[in-house]
């Protein structure tokens, strides 16, 4: 803490004040020979080629002069509150879109995802009393690595849907255009300033949750439990206005008017994470570093985490909190280095491992990556996304998930933890506030022959709003005290 005031003024640029005169080692600040454009250096996976370079570099000029955002401040917030979920002080909850569309840039998709976010958080919150940190795929969830670069169509290969920053779903619009990076600024921006604005107008205020109303929820059981707990809630709440506790004046009060929800994207396409890569004031030491200011928190993926790749190298230099997905191919080994790659100082809870085995895996492979970990020093969020090893073609072949896999993926996630002395701190989910039809199973046992009825994603299947709702009582009643 001392050091990073007292070396302040040495850390402009993109150099590293490891050799300043006074010889204080400041890699806390500036990774070494890092730069926001260092990735270009490196080998890239997943990269998008676009024909016409002077377009694409007129848009990253103009996306360079956009303003930020989010800011530090908001970004340190998350990193505190990761802190506390890496202690097992606080539960993650991150969700949203596979690939969110710059279409669901509007009123009722917004609203919705916010209100199955916020129900499961205090679904969370009351069954494991514990507080929950919030995490949205959203205002930016735009990218997408692909397993094949080219899909069928008609019989036809064409080149695959990468969303809808590199180019559009429709069949003979699938040529990347730069120009999609400047719409995905503006409608992260737009996206997050309505979230804004419903948040700090009441949207989440607790004295109202029974106004987050039911809809699409077919099972009587999972209905009756929500209500219960919103009757308790509202009981609690009366409490607390009787005995004073619940004036606008006092600190508490504000947590129940208001919540935190913090945004998050996959960081794929490096050229537009680079334009939004600005060096700023670190609000606790007044320091310049550079954050990513086109969200609070960016994950790397599964297939573009290689330890010499340019995606690991650009996340190496930021300040936000990252995440890294974590699948069978990862090494133990291979593990505790990339940690050391981008967290140097092991700053507790910097670093959330997503893992993403399928059912059949998680105790194959979970055990290793944990001993790894604790053999590494490091403190990480440990995080479950139970949706991307779980993928399946139905039927009539098109992808879905079982919820019983999902729900399997995570029991035995929680019990591997906890046999080998660690926990699970959160959960990460593709899921949609919506009645779609994607994932089969759950509480209104949706079959393979429903998918038809709302099959809408354009990237993986998502858990729909009452099957969210399921997961969030399922993991409740697991963690009840
Ligand atoms: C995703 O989260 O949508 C994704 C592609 O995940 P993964 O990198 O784990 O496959
Ligand atoms: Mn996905």
């Amino acid at each position: 803490e001392k050091s990073e005031k007292m070396n302040g003024s040495l850390r402009n640029g993109v150099t590293n004040g490891k050799n300043s005169s006074n010889g204080i080692n400041s890699k806390t600040y500036i990774a070494d020979n890092w730069s926001p454009s260092s990735w270009r250096t490196k080998p890239i996976k997943q990269d998008v080629n676009y024909d016409d370079k002077e377009h694409l570099k007129k848009v990253l000029t103009k996306l360079n002069h956009l303003p930020p955002m989010v800011t530090p401040e908001e970004i340190i917030k998350l990193r505190n509150q990761l802190k506390q979920v890496a202690l097992n002080k606080a539960f993650l909850l991150q969700g949203g879109d596979c690939a969110e569309l710059f279409d669901y840039c509007s009123q009722e998709p917004i609203e919705s995802k916010l209100k199955v976010l916020l129900q499961m958080s205090l679904v969370l919150t009351w069954g494991a009393r514990i507080p929950v940190v919030r995490i949205a795929r959203m205002s930016g969830q735009y990218a997408k690595p692909r397993s094949n670069p080219f899909e069928k169509y008609q019989g036809q290969d064409i080149p695959s849907f990468r969303g809808d920053n590199v180019n559009g779903f429709d069949f003979d619009d699938r040529k990347p255009d730069p120009e999609r990076l400047v719409s995905a600024y503006f409608h992260s921006a737009a996206t997050l300033n309505y979230v804004r604005s419903i948040l700090s107008s009441g949207f989440a205020d607790l004295h109202h949750p029974s106004e987050w109303s039911l809809h699409h929820v077919r099972s009587n059981g999972t209905r009756q439990e929500y209500q219960t707990i919103v009757d308790r809630l509202t009981d609690a709440l009366n409490f607390m206005t009787t005995i004073g506790a619940d004036n606008p004046l006092s600190p508490i009060s504000n947590s129940l008017n208001s919540v935190d929800l913090f945004m998050s994207h996959e960081g794929l396409i490096l050229e537009y994470e680079q334009s939004l890569t600005r060096q700023l004031k670190d609000p606790t030491t007044g320091d310049l570093k550079w954050f990513n200011v086109g969200t609070h928190f960016l994950w790397v993926g599964d297939r573009t985490r290689q330890l010499n790749g340019a995606h690991v190298e650009y996340f190496r230099g930021i300040q936000n909190p990252i995440g890294i997905k974590v699948g069978p191919s990862m090494q133990p080994d291979e593990l505790k280095e990339l940690l050391d790659i981008v967290n140097p100082n092991k700053e507790i809870g910097k670093v959330t491992l997503i893992t993403r085995y399928g059912a059949n895996n998680v105790e194959k492979y979970l055990p290793g990556h944990i001993q790894a970990v604790k053999e590494s020093g490091h403190v990480v969020v440990w995080a479950c996304d139970p949706m991307h090893g779980n993928t399946k073609n139905s039927s009539s072949g098109v992808k879905t998930r079982h919820f019983n896999a999902i729900i399997e993926e995570l029991s035995k996630a929680i019990h591997t933890h906890k046999a080998n002395n660690s926990q699970m701190n959160g959960v990460h989910f593709e899921l949609t506030g919506e009645g779609v039809t994607e994932c089969v199973g759950g509480s209104m046992q949706l079959a393979d022959a429903d998918l038809a009825l709302n099959y809408k994603t354009y990237c993986d299947p998502r858990l729909n709003y009452e099957q969210s709702l399921d997961v969030a009582f399922l993991i409740a009643k697991y963690y009840e005290k």
